[in-house]
């Protein structure tokens, strides 16, 4: 299955030890010959900087929580559901969201490079395109999960999704324990963006809001 990223033709091992600097000489040789617009450029790193990041899969998972109806839409229609909320763009074309439930832990990965879902989460951190990272969420995936400090009961069985250019997952997690008659905005500030990949929980009302 096709990814659409640029550097699947080379191992990251090839990559040049300065990535910052490669990516200059590139933008300055695509500039010069006209192919790109800098200001078009600056208006796409504005956005992933400030726009589009974890707060917005967070309103959406709080609404999940919080509306069991956008519950079942996102379940079963996510793009649909996160049209609702005026979330949509490039990698997110065809989101799948997956649901925790006592029993059941999901975790994202993708194993051959990055593909994340952009307009839910942003970009993905450097952990997520590591090639342990890759290679380790499918092999064993619950000492990965230790190492970010999830334990799960022993008889919780864990789920890994690998993500494609077709496919990006979000994990919607467990709703925590003492949130009842919580409103949306309160139940976003437990949803970190980990919990989405499923890397971690939600805070718990006494760590996090
Ligand atoms: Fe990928």
């Amino acid at each position: 299955m096709p990814h659409d990223h640029s550097d699947h033709d080379h191992p990251h091992s090839l990559l040049p030890s300065d990535p910052a600097l490669r990516v200059k000489a590139l933008e300055t040789i695509l500039t010069a010959k006209g192919l790109v617009d800098p200001a078009a450029v600056e208006a796409i790193l504005e956005t992933y900087e400030k726009k589009v990041g974890p707060h917005l899969g967070a309103a959406v998972v709080a609404r999940a929580w919080a509306d069991r109806a956008f519950r079942a839409r996102l379940l079963a229609d996510a793009n649909a559901a996160m049209a609702e909320m005026g979330i949509s763009g490039r990698q997110g074309e065809h989101v799948v969201a997956v649901e925790n439930r006592p029993g059941q832990h999901n975790m994202v990965v993708c194993t051959l490079c990055s593909c994340y879902p952009w307009p839910l989460l942003g970009i993905p951190p450097a952990w997520y395109k590591s090639d342990a990272y890759r290679a380790r969420a499918v092999r064993e995936p619950r000492k990965v999960l230790a190492e970010f400090g999830v334990t799960l009961p022993g008889d919780t069985a864990v789920r890994v999704w690998d993500s494609t250019a077709e496919v990006r997952y979000l994990v919607l997690p467990e709703r925590p324990a003492g949130t009842e008659g919580w409103s949306e905005e309160q139940l976003r500030a437990l949803v970190s963006r980990d919990s989405m990949i499923g890397t971690g929980l939600a805070r718990t009302p006494e760590a996090g809001a």
